[in-house]
């Protein structure tokens, strides 16, 4: 099931997720419309604040950006960075929640990251380059950041219309999304 998509300047979107103790069926399943949600919308990762559900957990898929596809979809639970590396670098970033809205931001070449997966079975990766940096985009969501938090406060001055405009839900957006404090856009097809 495709699940809307919360915009800026939506309150879940600056709330920290709640670590999960246990899983069930309904979470598999909330997980499987989460990947459902984001091939959709043409992502490369999604968090659980994004289509309403405070519950810490991110999908992401970096396949398609690949020449060799070799990268396999990932489903993180609790996901926690615990190491970055001091080289930063520079890639221009989007988001789903931020329709239309691209910006240059620096971020740890490398990180590692500690997750479980659906069973609660623990887990530690080593990313870098296009993963390392949509783990930590995503990683963000789940403690209430956005990537433009991330840019210089000039940089951000810049974007304030633009981002009035996605709050007030006058966005064009190709996949089904919910503005602040406003009803569903289910874009026609
Ligand atoms: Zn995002």
């Amino acid at each position: 099931m495709i699940l809307p998509v919360y915009l800026y300047n939506h309150p879940i979107l600056r709330q920290r997720a709640e670590a999960i103790k246990e899983t069930d069926d309904e979470l598999t399943s909330f997980v499987s419309n989460m990947f459902e949600t984001m091939y959709n919308a043409n992502g490369i990762g999604l968090a659980a604040n994004q289509v309403g559900s405070r519950r810490a957990v991110i999908v992401v898929d970096i396949g398609q950006l690949e020449e060799n596809g070799t990268t396999q979809p990932l489903c993180l639970l609790n996901p926690q960075i615990i190491v970055s590396s001091d080289q930063l670098v520079e890639y221009e970033e989007g988001c789903l929640s931020v329709p239309g809205i691209r910006e240059i931001v620096f971020r740890p070449d490398k990180v590692t990251v500690e997750y479980d997966d659906l069973a609660l079975s623990h887990h530690r990766i080593e990313a870098e380059g296009m993963l390392a940096r949509v783990l930590q985009h995503e990683i963000d969501h789940l403690n209430g950041i956005y990537f433009f938090d991330r840019i210089s406060p000039m940089r951000r001055t810049l974007l304030k219309n633009r981002l009035k405009r996605i709050e007030r839900g006058s966005v064009s957006c190709d996949y089904p999304c919910i503005a602040a404090g406003s009803t569903p856009i289910i874009p026609a097809r």
